[in-house]
């Protein structure tokens, strides 16, 4: 079984509100069904539709004031919303989808996914479907509520049920030497060890999260799946085709991450 993360900078334009990058969608839905039938649970973010929300009423925080409590609801409904968009496009594709909401059945603590059976998800899986779950508003046993991000429960669904692999498709190729949108020069890191992450994450942590982006949290979360023996591959979502060759095993500009 693997999992395949769609992140927001791919499936929308993060910079515009509610802004769908159809195109994309679509072509990852045609990638995908024509990579052939497969154990495969995909995630995806939230880009420009979970995030200004969230934001907005600091929902990722928990609860400090009752104005949060219909942000929480809107923050979940923008990725039901966006959920749809998904799933449609992949039906449409012929890849036998099915929706499944984060929120109705994880709880964290702290931030952090506590018991979680993913015994459904998995029987889908068997039963041939292909669930589709996202980044989600849930309920926090310290904070009420919080954001929980589709990279953490990629990595947890993965660890879970022993996944052999996580794609993370991004907008970049994997993990650059510095942020590649930022710095000209940047060089694609092939391959990561686990010991190699661990150096990326202490450093990493020291630094703002404006210089680090997006991807020291995917490194961070996908540590523990590595430590489980799932192989971590991140890839550029955007580049038409890329998606399809590396579900076929077929060799791909990107960045390994490995015990
Ligand atoms: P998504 O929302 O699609 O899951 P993010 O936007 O959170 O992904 O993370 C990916 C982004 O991380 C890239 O677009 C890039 O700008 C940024 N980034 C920061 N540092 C690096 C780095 N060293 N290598 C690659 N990407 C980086």
């Amino acid at each position: 079984m693997e999992i395949l993360k769609l992140g927001g900078s791919v499936i929308t334009y993060k910079e515009k509100p509610r802004t769908p990058n159809t195109e994309a969608i679509t072509r990852l839905a045609s990638e995908v069904a024509t990579a052939g039938p497969r154990r495969l649970i995909i995630v995806h973010g939230g880009g420009s539709y979970g995030h200004p929300l969230a934001q907005e009423y600091s929902i990722s925080t928990g609860y400090k004031s009752p104005n949060q409590m219909t942000g929480f609801s809107l923050t979940h409904q923008a990725m039901v919303e966006l959920n749809k968009l998904i799933v449609d496009a992949f039906l449409d594709a012929g890849v036998p989808t099915v929706s499944i909401a984060p929120s109705s059945f994880i709880t964290t603590e702290d931030r952090r996914i506590t018991t979680v059976d993913f015994a459904l998800i998995s029987r889908a899986v068997e039963f041939g479907f292909v669930p589709v779950l996202y980044g989600d508003a849930v309920l926090d046993t310290a904070l009420r509520f919080t954001i929980l991000s589709g990279d953490q429960l990629a990595a947890r669904l993965a660890t879970d049920l022993g996944a052999s692999r996580i794609i993370f498709g991004v907008d970049v190729d994997g993990v650059f030497t510095a942020n590649p949108k930022l710095v000209k020069e940047a060089r694609l890191i092939e391959e990561l060890s686990l010991g190699q992450m661990k150096g990326i994450i202490k450093i990493g942590e020291a630094l703002s999260t404006d210089v680090t982006g997006g991807m020291l949290g995917k490194i961070m979360e996908a540590a523990a799946a590595v430590q489980a023996g799932v192989e971590v591959q991140l890839v550029n979502a955007l580049k038409p085709g890329v998606i399809h060759d590396a579900l076929r095993g077929e060799k791909v500009a990107c960045t390994w991450l490995r015990r």
